[in-house]
């Protein structure tokens, strides 16, 4: 094969990883995104010279590093002040016998969004000093498939959402670690919207050889050949693995709708225990008052906090047991007729993908108000078993919506759709 890693401004063939359609791209105008003419999903944007990154990237990094730093959020309650940190969220749960919970918020929120940002760092250093540094095509690799475990942006709102909850009980100070914390937290989230895998490759390795038989406004499939999801480049069908970036391949998983719908289930099995037992404990003064998700949403609604109450009811029941009924038709979808078109469903499974790191929510609700209320016999929280259990809700969810493949939507679309230019979007 070979390999033009020189010249990245070429016209490539580019398969869509949502619909398999494959497009004819030449790189337009920088900063605006290249969609799919049959999907509308976004295809590529340009690669340029981008130093904006890599700077959002370390100033993100840098804002973290001051939140561990500081405390978080502090009260005062019958003349007791206390403080907790970011880390404290973590530590409390694993205090209370949870270190599975704890391992997933201190991941969600402070391992995994570093990785992801110092991967961005190392990876822009050796694209601008024109040096192989190691390790570069490994961290490339990892971005896309740690990208959707980062929630700092979720426990920002959860942290808002806790105030809420506690205002009534206690004088709140928001202290340095929550404004540094928030910044880092909008910084992440700037800085993953800006990067985009397909040009990263281009970059890091140029486009290889196209394989001969490869025609734009076809199918990957109906050639023969197969898209990698995580560079964009194409091959003939039956290789394992990517000959440009080593990623796993995979054409239609024969078992691929099993393991979802087996991820569903487990889901609802979840969901069980997770709204049967209590998510926190409350302890004061002797009295121990165990609260499930649904006592807590009539909780606020008697205080007539509707809008808070409405928050936690979505995030907690509307939006897992929603995305299991959404998954568990879209894979009946991809067998049978069904009245939705294939936009349609489209929409349903992307909305599906979106939405379901929002339920963490209330796991670290969870999080924030064990770490602030540990006050002895005054006022103690600790963390109940439903707690765990929806935490394995909303993590057996995203699973099972990563899992399915949303090619099989478009499989049974038969008619190929008229020959198209992908179009531009404004920058997003
Ligand atoms: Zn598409
Ligand atoms: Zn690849």
């Amino acid at each position: 094969m070979a390999q033009d890693a020189n010249n990245t401004s070429q016209t490539f063939l580019l398969p869509c990883h949502e619909c398999d359609l494959v497009s004819a791209v030449s790189p337009g105008k920088d900063g605006l995104w290249l969609l799919c003419p049959r999907c509308q999903h976004p295809l590529m944007r340009p690669a340029r010279n981008d130093q904006l990154t890599p700077a959002l990237a370390f100033t993100a990094l840098v804002l973290l590093a001051l939140s561990l730093l500081f405390p978080y959020i502090g009260f005062e309650k019958n003349g007791i002040e206390r403080a907790m940190t970011i880390s404290d969220a973590a530590m409390e749960l694993a205090v209370y016998h949870h270190p599975l919970m704890a391992v997933v918020v201190i991941a969600t929120i402070i391992v995994i969004p570093a990785a992801y940002l110092i991967s961005v760092c190392w990876i822009h250093l050796s694209l601008a000093s024109a040096k192989p540094l190691p390790g570069r095509l490994l961290l490339a690799r990892v971005l896309p498939r740690i990208q959707p475990w980062m929630m700092a942006d979720v426990f920002a709102i959860a942290a808002l959402v806790s105030l809420i909850k506690i205002v009534a009980m206690a004088h709140i100070h928001l202290m340095s670690a929550f404004w540094t914390f928030s910044g880092y937290a909008l910084l992440l989230l700037i800085t993953v919207t800006r990067m985009n895998t397909v040009s990263l490759w281009s970059q890091l390795l140029g486009h290889l050889e196209q394989p001969a038989q490869a025609r734009a406004n076809l199918t990957a499939r109906e050639q023969d050949l197969m898209g990698c999801q995580w560079c964009g480049q194409l091959q003939a069908i039956g290789r394992h693995r990517c000959q440009r970036c080593h990623g796993v391949l995979h054409d239609r998983h024969p078992l691929g709708l099993q393991r979802v719908w087996a991820l569903l289930v487990t889901a609802i099995l979840c969901s069980v225990p997770a709204h049967l037992f209590p998510i926190m404990v409350t302890t004061s003064l002797g009295k121990t008052e165990p609260s499930t998700i649904i006592a807590g949403v009539l909780l606020f609604i008697r205080h007539g906090d509707w809008p808070i109450a409405l928050i936690i009811f979505t995030a907690s029941v509307l939006v897992p047991f929603g995305k299991i009924l959404a998954l568990g038709w879209l894979c009946i979808a991809s067998r049978r007729h069904t009245p939705l078109d294939m936009n349609s469903q489209m929409q349903l499974y992307r909305i599906t993908e979106w939405i379901g790191r929002w339920s963490m929510i209330d796991v670290f609700v969870v999080a924030i108000i064990v770490a602030l209320f540990q006050m002895g016999s005054i006022l103690t929280v600790t963390p109940g078993v439903g707690g765990l259990a929806f935490c394995g809700v909303v993590i057996f969810t995203m699973l099972a919506a990563h899992q399915f493949d949303p090619r099989l939507i478009w499989d049974r679309q038969r008619q190929l759709i008229p020959p198209t230019e992908p179009t531009l979007e404004p920058e997003r």
